[in-house]
């Protein structure tokens, strides 16, 4: 071994490891280390190499255990933190308008701040270390990028918008209704916010749902995504009601809406997808628009992301796939390894296919293809040198893992794992878990002080079903006001 004095200096040395890059199906190191300095990863490789090479200031001997890159969760709401389970088995329509009233009556800055602490700690602790928020909500955006930058995470926060008064709209009690007023105060977030906490937190704007969001809205959000280089994302073709209500109002369906208006490119994110026309397919295939999948979201609400949904082909084409557990009140869980094992197995289930979706590509979905989604490929995603060093380290030496091997090890993450195995999460090279425990936040607290605030919304819960409570929920909701934007 080289001297100290002929080492390169750096923070941090994980070594010893199983190292799975996402860098190809066939790139794993069995004994493989990564060196991390002011927040990116100074090089990747053999433990024996990279010991050789540099002086660390700390070391984490990962013995049996693996390291990959974080994971990125394209699809979430900090504002359903509350609402977890409060709303089940509707179909989509009153489901949304159930919860936008729940939570537009019920959050306020403090609780939203708190929010945003819980959330962080649930993702952290199954191995995500960055998400997308898909409606940061009006007037509480401050809170959420504190909780952000209390946390430690890396987040791209959406703001909502919506200009159409729609059948979601009078649950929204916050809505800006105004086209111009949303485009100026989202502007206002994304210059005051963009690459805020040390540039962990990107700012964009988010019309949030398809049929609430007027063309000048959509094209006014594109051309402040194209001015501040980011992009911009809402829910789109997510289930049968969501295409029924889009084309009573525009005449179209939404992803050929948005190629007439000229917005469908990199910088397009659409959430869920599950109802998808051959001509969408192409159209989000030329242009390189994101679709997002959020398979536990889809089975809970009955979407169709499985039975209906272009996936495989999406992903077989090479289009820009991500993958997102959905907000607390939808999916009800923020583990990205149980989203992994739905999207490489129920594909195979609905098409009678084993061959859809392999393991390393449903990896793919909740790493690089997120990441790319997120318009960050460049900066996170996989573990390669240049990157910010934001990686997680599982727990090989556990039952669901066991017997592990190069020929498994990605089937048993995959297939086997959960969240559960996440030991130590790294983001932006600073270590915000360890041993499994949260060092950013104080976890027992933060949990009390969710249990506190639960009751306010359980009333605002049991005043919507009084209030608003379908005749026969097992029916689609029926969309009276005609086509008036
Ligand atoms: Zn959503």
């Amino acid at each position: 071994m080289a001297d100290t004095a002929e080492r390169t200096a750096v923070e941090l040395l994980v070594e010893n490891a199983v190292v799975l890059p996402m860098t190809g199906p066939d790139d794993l190191l069995m004994d493989g280390a990564v060196a991390i300095d002011g927040g990116r990863i100074a090089a990747v490789g053999p433990t024996a190499e990279l010991r050789a090479r540099f002086a660390p200031r700390e070391t984490i001997d990962a013995r049996e255990q693996l390291v990959m890159p974080g994971l990125v969760n394209t699809h979430m709401h900090l504002f359903g933190a509350f609402a977890r389970g409060l709303v089940n088995d509707l179909s989509f329509t009153p489901w949304i308008q159930k919860k936008f009233y729940v939570t537009s009556r019920g959050l306020n800055p403090d609780n939203y701040y708190l929010g945003t602490q819980f959330t962080s700690i649930e993702m952290l602790k199954t191995g995500t270390t960055a998400f997308l928020d898909c409606g940061t909500y009006q007037e509480l955006e401050e809170a959420a990028v504190a909780g952000v930058e209390a946390s430690g995470m890396r987040a791209v926060l959406a703001r909502a918008m919506a200009d159409v008064q729609d059948d979601l709209a009078e649950f929204l009690s916050r809505s800006d209704r105004v086209t111009r007023e949303n485009l100026e105060h989202a502007e206002a977030f994304m210059a005051r916010f963009d690459g805020a906490a040390g540039g962990r937190v990107r700012a964009w704007p988010c019309p949030i749902q398809v049929t609430s969001s007027s063309d000048e809205l959509c094209v006014g959000a594109m051309e402040l995504a194209e001015r501040f280089g980011v992009g911009i994302v809402t829910h789109s073709n997510v289930d049968r009601e969501d295409i029924e209500a889009h084309g009573l109002r525009f005449g179209s369906r939404p992803i050929e809406r948005f190629a007439s208006l000229g917005i469908l490119g990199r910088r397009f994110v659409g959430t869920h997808m599950a109802w998808l026309s051959d001509d969408e397919v192409q159209l989000l295939m030329d242009t390189g628009a994101a679709a997002i999948h959020c398979p536990s979201a889809s089975m809970k609400g009955a979407y169709g992301a499985f039975s209906k949904g272009r996936f495989p082909e999406l992903i077989g084409a090479g289009a820009t796939v991500g993958l997102g557990t959905d907000g607390p009140a939808a999916a009800c869980f923020l583990d990205m390894f149980r989203e992994v094992h739905l999207a490489a197995t129920g594909h195979k289930e609905a098409r009678l296919d084993w061959t859809l979706v392999s393991p390393y590509q449903a990896l793919e979905l909740a790493t690089i293809g997120s990441a790319r989604a997120m318009l960050l490929e460049d900066e996170i995603g996989s573990l390669e040198e240049g990157k910010r060093a934001d990686l997680i380290v599982l727990d090989l030496m556990r039952p669901e893992m066991i017997p592990w091997h190069e020929d498994n090890i990605v089937a048993n993450l995959v297939y086997s794992g959960t969240g559960n195995l996440v030991h130590t999460v790294v983001v932006d090279g600073r270590v915000v878990v360890r041993g499994g425990e949260v060092l950013t936040l104080d976890e027992a607290e933060v949990l009390r002080a969710m249990q506190r605030e639960a009751p306010r919304f359980v009333e605002l819960s049991r005043e919507w079903d009084a209030r608003f409570w379908p005749d026969d929920h097992t029916r689609p909701h029926v969309f009276e006001r005609g086509a008036t934007a």
